[in-house]
């Protein structure tokens, strides 16, 4: 059922995602300092919405690099509709709009007794609370012949935007006429549970305009994705889906797509229902919280970090709250809305906490658009509340409807390229 404007609107406002964003004074007197580590999507709109919520509180971040290169659209970048510069965001607001002090650094550990975090160029930084963003790391090493070595050289992720993304764009680009394209889905859970679809659609659209008798095969270890049904259908519509020259072929768990072995020296992939021989390979593995979660000790068996729901501290250190793709979640996707919505609530749970107030009910969003095509576009929104220290889904949900109307995945399109303006703003800006 799609979300009317009115319930999406109310959403949003509970979620504290329409407060104003007017320039702020910088901080005045001692109302306890802030660190937070990791200055991506859930990171930067942490620092950023405590600011509004917490005039008051000192405020750093730590983040190593010293621009951020958003993943969403990196798809874009890889079949050339985008270069790197347009998902690159700096910290210039951040710091100067809104008071915080940018380290750009790594953090290589933390006294949770002593409340001080520890960086790689040395010193340490006392804090009274810890918002922790780091996103994922790969998992290499899950089947035989694929590692780190082979990760960065031959069968690229390309599933943190930057220097994957370019040999990507290279390797799909070298793709020889009537060649084969390959990616290898990940298993759940995962960073942007639609991602892989949208770039196998959009390496498919490449394939037309330029290497039209190419093809593009998906190994999936799953029966199952976000939005299949509209990806099916436009697939059918675009890229000759369930006929015999379709131009995608996705093998899922049930017909043999769970992945065995590669020989990455030969160019194949050997899965459950055979061996693949491709002219590039897309390998995106299983993930986990990133590395710095482990160091902090923050994580759970699964290799996630587990949370209180309503606030986002951490379960397992006082004082340290988890956002974004690390923190566990439940029915939340892995993705960039989610990492900005929980960044609100932590942010908004922080100031109360700091100013001795109770931290309210959150109400959090999702929404995920995806390209089939440049011009053809499908979307996924979901409202969420914590029940019983579980996040679960509201039955108001919606997924782009299938119509015969062209207008419809024509707007979602154009929606999808407003928002991600929209949205790096919210975060960076
Ligand atoms: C191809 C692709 C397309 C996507 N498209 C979309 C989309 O359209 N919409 C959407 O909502 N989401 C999308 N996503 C998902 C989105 O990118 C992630 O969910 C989001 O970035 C998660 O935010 P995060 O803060 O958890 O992690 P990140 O944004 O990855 O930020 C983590 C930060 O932590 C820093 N860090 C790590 N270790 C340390 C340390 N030791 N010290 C200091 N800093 C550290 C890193 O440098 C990084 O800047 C996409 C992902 C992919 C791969």
């Amino acid at each position: 059922m799609p979300i009317s404007r009115r319930e999406l609107l109310k959403a949003l406002a509970a979620a504290g995602a329409l407060l104003p964003t007017a320039t702020l004074a910088k901080p005045r007197g001692r109302a306890g300092h802030v660190v937070i580590i990791g200055g991506g999507i859930g990171g930067a709109t942490a620092a950023k919405y405590l600011r509004l919520a917490a005039p008051a509180v000192r405020i750093t971040l730590i983040e190593p690099g010293n621009r951020f290169l958003t993943c969403l659209r990196s798809n874009d970048v890889m079949v050339g509709h985008m270069k790197l510069d347009d998902i690159t965001f700096t910290y210039d607001a951040l710091r100067s709009r809104y008071g915080i002090e940018v380290i750009h650094d790594r953090c290589i550990g933390f006294d949770p007794k002593r409340k001080t975090v520890q960086l790689d160029r040395g010193g340490k930084l006392g804090y009274d609370k810890l918002i922790v963003s780091p996103g994922i790391d790969m998992i290499h090493g899950d089947v035989e012949g694929y590692n780190r070595e082979v990760a960065e050289s031959v069968m690229p992720h390309g599933w943190k935007a930057g220097a994957q993304t370019l040999l990507l764009k290279k390797q799909l680009e070298a793709v020889p006429a009537g060649g084969t394209w390959l990616m290898v889905a990940p298993p759940l859970p995962y960073r942007c549970p639609p991602g892989p679809y949208e770039r196998a659609s959009l390496v498919a659209e490449w394939f037309q305009r330029h290497n039209p008798t190419a093809k593009v095969v998906i190994l999936d270890p799953k029966d199952a994705f976000t939005k299949d049904v509209p990806f099916r259908k436009a697939w059918e519509r675009l890229y000759g889906y369930n006929t015999p020259n379709s131009m995608i072929e996705w093998i899922p768990a049930a017909q043999g797509g769970k992945v065995l072995r590669v020989d990455a020296a030969a160019g194949i992939v050997h899965a459950q229902a055979g061996a693949f021989r491709a002219d590039a390979i897309n390998y995106i593995p299983p993930q986990r919280a990133g590395t710095l979660a482990f160091r902090l000790g923050l994580t759970n068996r699964d290799g996630w970090c587990p949370v209180n729901r309503r606030t986002f501290e951490s379960e397992v250190v006082r004082d340290v709250h988890v956002i974004g793709d690390a923190s566990v979640a439940d029915a939340m996707p892995k993705s960039g809305y989610s990492a900005n919505s929980q960044a609100k609530v932590a942010a908004q749970a922080v100031a109360d906490m700091l100013a001795g107030r109770t931290p309210g009910e959150p109400a959090m969003i999702n929404v995920c658009y995806s390209l089939v095509s440049q011009d053809y576009g499908i979307s996924i929104a979901d409202i969420f509340k914590v029940v019983d220290n579980r996040i679960i889904k509201l039955p108001a949900s919606g997924v782009s409807p299938i119509t015969d109307s062209p207008a419809q995945p024509l707007l979602e399109a154009i929606y999808q390229r407003n928002w991600h303006r929209t949205f790096a703003n919210d975060c960076f800006a």
